[in-house]
């Protein structure tokens, strides 16, 4: 019985660990490497196992940086059953459609380079369309809490994990002849009490735990500060006549500020707004969310049973096409825009920011990470003019980040959440810049805890619970 890690290691993209027990393995996870100059070509790299020999695929959320390689896996071989929530199958619907069209964009663009090069012949795309829609046929969905038998000796149970609609917690009971363990992979991990989703479960039993570590070095800002700094912004932009743009994530985030907007329709003064949300992702996302209405918490459940739509927004404009998209240019006050991509780099909202950028009565929203190299990064470090679609642009809107809307827990949560992990088991820390969790590392190891960083290709026994040779 082995463990064996292979991305999400030492980084916080491409997520993805090879299970052997007995004759089966599984893949925890099979995520898309992003960000850097090579992550091109190291999706591209031959998996370091053959794809038609994985037995199954256990997924923990749908985000692609944990799904997002399932497509070429299926194209290299791979046949069997993906195991996750009902939520998560159908957001990866929607993420692993708009995973494979950027591909093909991608492999275009390669290609119309290779030929001003005097170079010739097409560009493989990643993988297709049809590939995604051949891996998406092979969702097999696992209701939380209910243990599940995946493959002789493996049994399977999702908890919720409080980081997006259908994101679990992978708890695992392993049997190889007389060898019984418990194995639990974290998946990524929420905030606690952050609105719409519950908060990740506690009560998991566990010999060895798989844990994430994106902010394990880090505090995030108190919500009700969050909110209150965003309610003042509102107030303050529609006082001096401009614009709210806010690049968001498709999946998260575009919902959780829509929510935020939904709750706070009176305090904020809402009424005389225009609130777009503009991207054809988003909005398909949100039905998605809508939809699994029996995964909110408590308060969100309330709401959507007495408003029967979510979220209650009377001026929530849905912007499906490009020529919708346009039009909000004609609102030079007034509108509120949501608009992917999350980090500027491409998207509709980069298209809104050329419009607003030079306005100082406007303001520029940011609600999530901004990775080192990307348009969104440049905004946030305050530079005075940027370089938008060819042209440069003054930045003299009013440059804002809220740091509380993070989907991911931070240090306390994230320690929240081991300590409701029984037994105190020993930990290997993933999906983390090594400072993040080395922070985390030396935090659960002061207090005792066996806690490890994982490597890439380091390989465990879970017999011994120790490590065997590099693979
Ligand atoms: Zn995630």
């Amino acid at each position: 019985m082995h463990l064996q890690f292979f991305g999400a290691a030492g980084e916080v993209t491409g997520s993805c660990h090879i299970l052997e027990v007995g004759h089966h393995r599984i893949l925890l996870d099979c995520g898309l490497i992003q960000g850097g100059v090579t992550h091109g070509e190291r999706n591209r790299e031959p998996f370091p196992f053959d794809a038609a020999q994985i037995d199954a695929v256990i997924l923990s959320h749908a985000h692609i940086d944990h799904s997002g390689r399932l497509p070429l896996l299926h194209k290299r071989g791979f046949r069997g059953p993906v195991f996750a929530t009902a939520a998560c199958r159908d957001l990866a619907r929607v993420l692993l459609l708009d995973c494979a069209s950027i591909a093909a964009h991608d492999a275009a663009r390669a290609a119309r380079r290779r030929r001003r090069n005097g170079g010739q012949g097409t560009v493989e795309p990643l993988f297709t369309e049809a590939d995604a829609e051949a891996v998406l046929g092979l969702f097999r969905s696992v209701r939380y809490g209910q243990p599940f038998q995946v493959l002789p000796g493996v049994e399977l149970t999702f908890r919720d994990a409080g980081h997006i609609l259908g994101s679990a917690c992978v708890c695992l009971r392993l049997v190889e002849g007389d060898l019984e363990r418990r194995l639990v992979f974290s998946g990524d991990l929420g905030q606690y009490d952050s609105p719409i989703l519950r908060d990740p479960e506690a009560g998991i039993a566990a010999d060895l735990v798989l844990m994430e570590s994106t902010y394990g070095g880090r505090q995030h800002r108190d919500r009700e500060a969050t909110l209150a700094e965003f309610g003042e912004i509102l107030l303050r932009t529609r006082r001096d006549g401009g614009n709210v743009l806010i690049p968001a994530f498709a999946v998260g985030r575009s919902q959780e500020v829509l929510y935020q907007l939904g709750t706070h329709y009176d305090e904020w003064q809402l009424a005389d707004w225009q609130v777009f949300l503009d991207s054809p992702m988003a909005i398909e996302a949100s039905e998605v969310y809508w939809r699994h209405s029996e995964l909110f918490d408590e308060e969100a459940r309330e709401l959507h049973r007495r408003e029967e739509s979510m979220p209650a927004l009377p001026n929530l404009r849905l912007c499906r096409t490009a020529e919708e998209s346009m039009a909000i240019n004609r609102f030079t006050n007034g509108a509120i825009v949501i608009a992917g991509s999350g980090m500027c780099t491409g998207g509709r909202i980069v298209h809104h920011l050329k419009h607003n950028l030079p306005r100082s009565e406007c303001d520029l929203v940011f609600t999530g990470y901004q990775a080192a190299g990307t348009l969104g990064r440049a905004l946030v470090d305050g530079r005075d003019e940027v370089r938008i679609l060819g042209s440069v642009v003054p930045v003299n809107a009013r440059v804002q980040t809220l740091g509380g809307f993070s989907a991911h827990g931070d240090q306390a949560d994230l320690l929240r959440w081991y300590s409701g992990v029984e037994g105190e088991p020993p930990v290997w820390l993933v999906h983390g810049e090594p400072d993040a969790s080395a922070a985390l590392r030396d935090v659960l190891s002061r207090s005792g805890v066996q806690a490890g960083i994982a490597e890439p290709g380091l390989r465990l026994d879970l017999g011994t619970l120790g490590k065997t040779a590099q693979g």
